[in-house]
């Protein structure tokens, strides 16, 4: 069994040396308990900030133990009931080959319904957030002008899609390259820009002249700036993720127009996946459905084998992917 322990602690940006492939014997069951052979295993953008050691809404990592993140696979011994030899389930010990624990905290999954790694994508955590995110905490109503930053990667992708397929007006979607833009707009978003190519506030001016009505933000800083002075009267944003300061040393620069929030009586409201499960079942439902009629595009990165997660996690930092990063084990 080959797993990976976090090294040390990154100061900035993560480097491989932060990371160590360790071999350890495959675990057996205890009473109660299983054991997973992983097939795919989830690298996220939390992960950075359980990787410094401060008091957070997940515990950190521990130094000279084995990562933990969201992982399918199938298992290869039981000594629980109802859970059986060839099982495909979905649990938290991914980074590692096999995974050891108990039965009640892992979830099956029918591999028949959508290849297995959509559960860690777009019928899993990162659609779930996108579904929640728009739809609950930003509350989006059909008619309404949108823009998803981070829109290439996997929660950003199905934001943009589930917006027009809940009959969002103009759509817009910043990402780091011109392929990505290329892809947005293949995925139905009416207007996509690269952020690299001006200041994203004149970029996003330019893709939405009539301003937004919800701001979906995985990015902060200026990204989120601009949001604010593109909002119109009553605007809503669902605070998501702010991937571009969390390998930062200094507090950000901006948002320096915070105050539009009372002119425009804004909402921005930051939000966790994990408080809106009520949703999950609408969730699978609508998604489940808009895959089986081509409705919805999902993009998955893959990259192989566990020796190469550390680095599947810095790409993902890097905007390598496209839609979902996920290892294959
Ligand atoms: P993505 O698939 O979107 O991958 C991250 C992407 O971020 C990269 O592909 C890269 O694309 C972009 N990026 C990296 N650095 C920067 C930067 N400095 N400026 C702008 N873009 C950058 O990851 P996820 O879909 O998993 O997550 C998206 C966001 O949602 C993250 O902020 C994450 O923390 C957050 N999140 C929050 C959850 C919650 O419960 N609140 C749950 C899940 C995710 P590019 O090439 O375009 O730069």
């Amino acid at each position: 069994n080959r797993e990976i322990h976090l090294a040390s602690r990154p100061q900035g940006w993560p480097t491989a040396d932060n990371f160590r492939l360790v071999e350890t014997e495959v675990p057996t069951p205890g009473p109660g308990q299983i054991v997973v052979r992983n097939q795919f295993m989830s690298v996220d953008p939390y992960m950075r900030g359980r990787m410094n050691d401060v008091k957070s809404y997940v515990p950190p990592f521990q130094l000279g133990a084995p990562l933990d993140g969201g992982a399918v696979g199938e298992v290869v011994a039981s000594e629980a009931d109802g859970v059986k030899v060839g099982d495909t389930v979905l649990h938290g010990l991914g980074w590692r080959e096999y995974a050891l624990l108990d039965a009640k905290a892992a979830r099956p999954v029918d591999p028949t319904i959508a290849p297995v790694s959509a559960y860690l994508s777009v019928l899993g955590m990162t659609g779930l957030t996108a579904y929640a995110g728009l739809l609950d905490v930003a509350g989006m109503k059909p008619g309404e002008s949108v823009f998803v930053s981070a829109a290439a990667g996997s929660v950003g992708s199905l934001v943009g899609q589930i917006a027009k397929l809940k009959g969002a007006g103009h759509v817009v979607g910043s990402a780091g390259s011109a392929a990505k833009v290329e892809r947005l707009k293949a995925l139905g978003f009416d207007a996509a820009f690269d952020y690299h190519d001006g200041p994203v506030r004149d970029s996003l001016k330019a893709a939405a002249p009539d301003g937004i009505d919800v701001y979906f933000d995985n990015v902060g800083g200026d990204h989120l700036e601009a949001a604010i002075s593109a909002m119109k009267l009553h605007g809503r944003a669902a605070i998501c993720g702010m991937i571009a300061q969390y390998n930062d040393t200094q507090p950000p620069a901006a948002p320096r127009n915070l105050a539009m929030v009372i002119g425009k009586r804004l909402t921005l409201r930051g939000f966790l996946v994990g408080d809106h499960g009520n949703l999950r079942e609408q969730f699978v439902r609508d998604v489940s459905g808009w895959l089986r009629d081509g409705k919805l595009t999902y993009d998955e990165t893959i990259v192989d084998g566990i020796e190469n997660a550390p680095e599947a996690f810095l790409g993902l930092l890097r905007g390598e992917n496209l839609g979902k990063m996920l290892v294959r084990v």
